[in-house]
């Protein structure tokens, strides 16, 4: 019987030598859970994931959701059928009866995995090619920019057809290169961060600061939402919520007001990398790029720095501002990360911030309190959310 199928095509995971039937069984896992309302059986064979058993009506939707699905390249809506000359092509002769009207060009492009079928990848072209231009005599062929390439692939128990790819968001199946923490705040760049990181295959969690009465629940929500978002193409992953008010009325109080933006950066790191440590990430993830803000200087991240001792990640340290609002209009953070807010950066912002900080004055200023207790007191009192998209394609 002849039936449909989603053909996935990789991203990366070919490079992965002796690892990838790791990659390939984690990317069959994120594929499952991305489609796992409908229950599809999901196949690995050869350097592709096929994707059955899905509702007919409804392919497009499904395969618009693997767009979200990290590690893979493209995915094509397929006709599948038996594993003949017979099959191959009337399945050829269905598929183009599309474009029947139309004066379009097309090629065949052939793919034989397994090499058992009696016609090489060759014979296929050129015999399906010909009987297409019989029974649709407005389309022509053209081998170098054909306008609808028709993909015959044989594979090891059926034939495939399809006439296009949808693109996806490349990258690496998240699951494969460890976890980290991402410090988001309500702005435009740590989703960004966070999903730049996520697309290289590392699991997330995240951390928040906000200081009540100074920040808003509203700009708490904002919050939560902007990581729901991320969930979409990184997975379920919990959000730590840490009460900041006590530390940055400390810093305002008894801190010189010129640093107290990179003393505020330099506690956040400290208890984000506490958290980190206890929940199993090995780095930090920030929405910084050079220069954006007095406390993005070199200096003031070389100060940031100092105040750990664990890998940060910043994905978007060489970005314009114009080119990480682009990529968070495309992943769909942007409309949410433009509603007006209030982050704890904001509210305490200096007259005069340090531009160039020094790491041993820093560290001066820093000692000037004793902030363990507090720290102890807020990594207490952190409240920790599970953060998922809901499934409501
Ligand atoms: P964003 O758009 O991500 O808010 P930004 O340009 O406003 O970044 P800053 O406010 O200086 O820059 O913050 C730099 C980075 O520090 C952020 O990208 C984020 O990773 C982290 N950060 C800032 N505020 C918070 C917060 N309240 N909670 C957690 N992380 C924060
Ligand atoms: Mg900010």
């Amino acid at each position: 019987m002849n039936s449909s199928a989603l053909v996935v095509k990789y991203a990366e995971i070919h490079l992965k030598g002796l690892n990838r039937p790791f990659f390939e069984r984690k990317l069959v896992e994120k594929i499952e859970e991305a489609l796992a309302d409908v229950r599809p059986r999901v196949v690995r064979e050869q350097g592709r994931i096929f994707v059955y058993d899905l509702p007919e009506d409804h392919l497009e939707e499904y395969a618009q959701r693997l767009q979200k699905v990290f590690g893979i390249h493209s995915v094509s809506i397929a006709a599948c059928g038996e594993k003949t000359w017979e099959d191959v092509r009337a399945l050829g002769i269905r598929l183009m009866a599309a474009y029947r009207d139309e004066q379009k060009t097309f090629k065949v492009f052939a793919r034989r995995a397994d090499k058992r079928f009696p016609m090489t990848s060759e014979m296929i072209c050129r015999e399906l090619g010909g009987e297409l231009l019989q029974a649709y005599p407005n389309l022509k062929v053209d081998v170098h920019h054909p306008e609808i390439p028709l993909t015959v692939e044989i594979r090891q128990d059926k034939a495939f057809l399809y006439t296009g790819e949808i693109p996806c968001a490349g990258g690496m199946p998240v699951g494969t290169n460890g976890k980290a923490m991402l410090l988001i705040s309500g702005g435009i760049d740590s989703p960004v961060a966070g999903y730049m990181i996520a697309k290289r295959g590392v699991s997330l969690a995240a951390i928040h600061f906000y200081s009540y009465p100074y920040t808003s629940e509203r700009a708490r929500d904002k919050v939560v939402e902007l990581a729901q978002i991320v969930s979409q193409y990184a997975g379920a992953f919990d959000l730590y919520l840490v009460p900041f008010t006590e530390i940055q009325t400390t810093i305002y109080d008894k801190c010189p007001s010129s640093e107290t933006t990179v003393l505020m950066r330099r506690l956040m790191m400290k208890i984000a990398e506490r958290t980190a440590r206890a929940c199993g990430a090995l780095a930090l993830i920030t929405g910084e790029s050079i220069g954006q803000v007095a406390s993005q200087t070199i200096e003031s991240l070389a100060v940031t720095n100092d105040a750990v001792d664990m890998p940060v990640f910043r994905p978007l340290i060489g970005f314009d501002k114009e080119e990480i609002i682009e990529r968070a209009k495309k992943i769909g953070t942007f409309e949410t990360s433009i509603l007006p807010y209030e982050d704890c950066c904001t509210v305490f912002v200096p007259q005069h911030p340090v531009t160039r900080p020094q790491v041993q004055k820093l560290r001066e200023s820093e000692a000037l309190v004793d902030f363990e207790p507090m720290i102890e007191e807020a990594v207490r009192n952190t409240e920790v959310i599970r953060i998922s998209h809901n499934v409501s394609y």
